[in-house]
């Protein structure tokens, strides 16, 4: 356990850091004020020696109920105005206070008088200045710039040629050789043969394995805070806490086996429709017409699903060109030479795209 010495303010003089056992302020020699403060500065005078550790021990100080006087534990006449200490008079003890670690007072309740080089300091610092705000142009200027990059406006442009791509998935009637566990009625050349169709997780047996869990071990005095004695000391706190140790803890694991499960799998041929190669047709007209399949025999061949995309080439004012898809619907009904709503950049006026209304 450690003994510190503490420090209290004087609010009558405002006088700071008086030591914690005087009674008197050591600037203006008023008494401790019955409310006192105790507070320990960050590197705290250590008390070592043994008859001023008894005393800090021996209990809070008393004030005079007669004169306010402050008195010792062991003093049973008030040092002041000689009247005995007495549980009926108005006699105060002083407060033990606990505290937890990181809470305990670090400074006293009075606020220490500012010199004249501090006051200045407090007030340039305070003062308003016209160069306060100068950092706010450079975020304004930014502002305004990315405004007018990011502004778009109407514009035009006039229709200059058409493309168009379309393209047909063609399908293959064909044999084809198949595994499955259900014979379509369809099926071809059948066999079949074991497999495996699944797993089974069986039960083989328990195992005693170990994991590690925490068991209380007792109790251990730590170091928690410190408590202010109420005569200018303050002492070391101490709290109880529950230890712990590792212990190993023996426990029974299942252990399971994979076991295949077979079932009869048919081998097959079946006639089939299969993808193939896409026929396209393209142009850089307004005709467009679908690909026609350059195969002779039609009946192992069919058509599959059709995809199509559609083109304007559009010329901005400064003559550039550019290749924009639209719908079929849209892309059918244009002209050469039709004027088309755009956006163009607010302050160049560069073309940034199509801006149909559909
Ligand atoms: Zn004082
Ligand atoms: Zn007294």
């Amino acid at each position: 356990m450690s003994v510190y010495v503490a420090l209290w303010d004087c609010p009558t003089c405002s006088h700071v850091g008086n030591l914690g056992p005087h009674t008197n302020c050591a600037a203006c020699g008023s008494p401790r004020p019955k409310k006192v403060h105790f507070y320990l500065p960050e590197n705290p005078i250590i008390v070592e020696n043994e008859e001023e550790i008894a005393k800090s021990l021996a209990g809070a100080d008393w004030i005079c109920g007669h004169c306010t006087a402050h008195n010792k534990a062991w003093e049973t006449i008030c040092r002041a105005c000689a009247n005995p200490r007495s549980e009926d008079s108005e006699d105060v003890t002083i407060e033990e206070k606990e505290y937890e670690e990181g809470e305990v007072p670090v400074t006293g309740k009075v606020k220490r008088e500012l010199n004249a080089n501090e006051l200045a300091h407090v007030r340039e610092k305070a003062a308003p200045s016209s160069k306060r705000f100068l950092w706010l142009f450079p975020i304004i200027a930014i502002a305004i710039f990315a405004l007018l990059f990011f502004w778009k406006r109407d514009g035009e442009v006039s229709v200059a040629a058409f493309e168009w791509e379309r393209e047909t998935e063609m399908l293959h009637n064909e044999i084809v050789q198949k595994e499955t566990w259900d014979l379509p009625s369809e099926a071809m050349n059948v066999s079949s043969f074991q497999a495996i169709h699944h797993y089974n997780k069986v039960f083989v047996r328990n195992e005693t394995r170990y994991r590690t869990v925490q068991v209380p071990a007792g109790t251990e005095r730590y170091a928690c805070g410190k408590v202010s004695k109420g005569n200018g000391y303050f002492r070391t706190k101490y709290c109880t806490r529950t230890i712990y140790k590792n212990k190993q803890e023996p426990y029974q694991q299942a252990i399971y086996m994979d076991v295949p499960v077979y079932s009869k799998k048919y081998r097959y041929s079946i006639w089939e429709w299969v993808k193939k190669e896409p026929i396209r047709a393209s142009g850089k007209n307004q005709s467009p017409e679908w690909a026609k399949p350059s195969v002779d025999d039609m009946n192992k061949w069919k058509e599959g699903d059709k995809k199509a995309k559609y083109w304007v080439i559009v010329k901005d004012n400064e003559e550039k060109l550019h290749k924009e898809e639209i719908k079929f619907e849209l892309w059918q009904k244009m002209k050469k030479n039709d004027k088309l709503p755009a956006l163009v950049q607010g302050v160049t006026g560069t073309y940034k795209g199509l801006n149909l209304k559909e």
